[in-house]
């Protein structure tokens, strides 16, 4: 099933994202894990892919996974760092070969201890060039990424939202944010985007706070912010795992559920290979 259909529904569309174990070992209980998860009935699932295509291997069995043992609908997150253009080719004429028509197209993150994101020298230079050569070349349904509080490398705010209108009129279906935890951040971001002419669904990405030590390093590393009547809501139960988990199960669900409430599309779920939270907040929302 492609993006344009999965979001004509009138229906919040619930989708999950997953990415590969760092050792092959693990993997079997990451499908697990993946098929546990599948019991909520997600409209479809997203599998990310390390950068210069690190996790490929791993990447390409759990999208099998989903796609020929769940037969849940299936989008394969895919960076152009570290690839030509012919090594592209040939990973998205696999997955068309199986049946997987729906792809994240993305840039990817500058190596570590740069800067500067390099791009192949045969390769492409950013998720707009991506999506273009998608586009054109394949008949696939493509997903972009995008920034509710700005990516790091955005020079202005105007600059980003314009480059967000070319990369989606280069061939991209719908966007998914990257995480963020005050839904008025995801309304004001939806308000300009469509104020620069930007008209396809915007989904909100959802990560549930789980450990305060990962959140203040993903949130570094991603340039989110968090409220500050989080920090304070967190910072005596730093020590508390497991009031964490509450929280964060608390929070995604009322975040949810008013991002929800105010119009967004669905709720794309960074799922963090968990389904202690996972499960109980589809389950609050879906009521
Ligand atoms: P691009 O859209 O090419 O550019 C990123 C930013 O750079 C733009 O938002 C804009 O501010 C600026 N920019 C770039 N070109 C121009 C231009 N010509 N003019 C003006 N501004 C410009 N990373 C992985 O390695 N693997 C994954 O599986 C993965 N999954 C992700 C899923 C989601 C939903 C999100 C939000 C991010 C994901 N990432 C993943 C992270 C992503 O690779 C990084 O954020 C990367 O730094 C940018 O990728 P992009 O596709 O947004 O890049």
């Amino acid at each position: 099933m492609r993006f344009a259909e999965i979001y004509s529904s009138k229906k919040p569309v619930f989708s999950f994202e997953f990415f590969p174990p760092k050792e092959v070992a693990a993997l079997p209980s990451t499908l697990e894990l993946i098929r546990e998860l599948a019991l909520l009935t997600p409209d479809f699932m997203t599998v990310t892919y390390g950068a210069g295509g690190g996790t490929r291997d791993l990447t390409d069995k759990i999208v099998r996974f989903i796609h020929q043992e769940l037969t849940i609908p299936v989008v394969q997150h895919l960076t152009c760092a570290g690839h030509s253009r012919a090594q592209i080719d040939e990973i998205v004429s696999g997955l068309l070969r199986q049946g997987v028509t729906n792809i994240l197209s993305l840039r990817g993150d500058p190596p570590k201890g740069s800067e500067r994101f390099e791009a192949h020298p045969e390769g492409f230079s950013s998720a707009r060039d991506l999506t273009q050569h998608l586009r054109e070349n394949f008949s696939v349904s493509i997903a972009v990424a995008g920034y509710p509080e700005g990516h790091r490398e955005a020079k202005s705010r105007e600059e980003e939202f314009q480059y967000l209108k070319e990369k989606v009129d280069a061939g991209a279906d719908v966007i998914i944010t990257q995480l963020f935890f005050d839904p008025e951040v995801y309304f004001q971001f939806v308000e300009q985007a469509r104020r620069s002419g930007i008209t396809v669904p915007i989904v909100p990405g959802v990560m549930p706070i789980s450990n305060v030590s990962q959140l203040e390093r993903f949130t570094g590393l991603c340039g989110a912010s968090i409220p500050s009547n989080i920090r304070s809501a967190l910072e005596p139960l730093r020590e508390q795992p497991n009031e964490v988990i509450k929280f964060g199960i608390d929070h995604a669900v009322a975040q949810c559920q008013s991002l929800l409430a105010g119009g967004a599309p669905g709720i794309h779920l960074y799922t963090l290979n968990r389904s202690v939270q996972t499960k109980p907040i589809i389950q609050a929302i879906r009521g």
